[in-house]
């Protein structure tokens, strides 16, 4: 009886490593839409815009990609918005 508890047990901390390490793994996971430490303006993948930080037109922006300087959204054939003009 006690043989069999001590096996029971055993599982029972096996099974909580396995979910403790599963949930260890998805905090790990990477992150969908990174933000780096700086930048100056912001892209919007859908409507094909940039935008300068804080423009209202990103209130609906889904998906963001974030520029260090005017150039590289330029270059990657974005316009800049007609509201905040970057
Ligand atoms: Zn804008």
């Amino acid at each position: 009886m006690a043989k069999s508890r001590f096996y029971l047990m055993i599982l029972m901390i096996g099974l909580l490593l396995l979910f403790g390490g599963c949930q260890l793994f998805r905090r790990q996971g990477p992150p969908k839409n990174r933000i780096p430490q700086s930048f100056t303006y912001m892209g919007d993948a859908s409507t094909h815009q940039f935008h300068r930080q804080g423009c209202r037109m990103l209130k609906d922006c889904k998906v963001r990609i974030y520029y260090r300087d005017i150039a590289a959204p330029l270059k990657a054939g974005y316009t800049p918005c007609p509201v905040c003009k970057p």
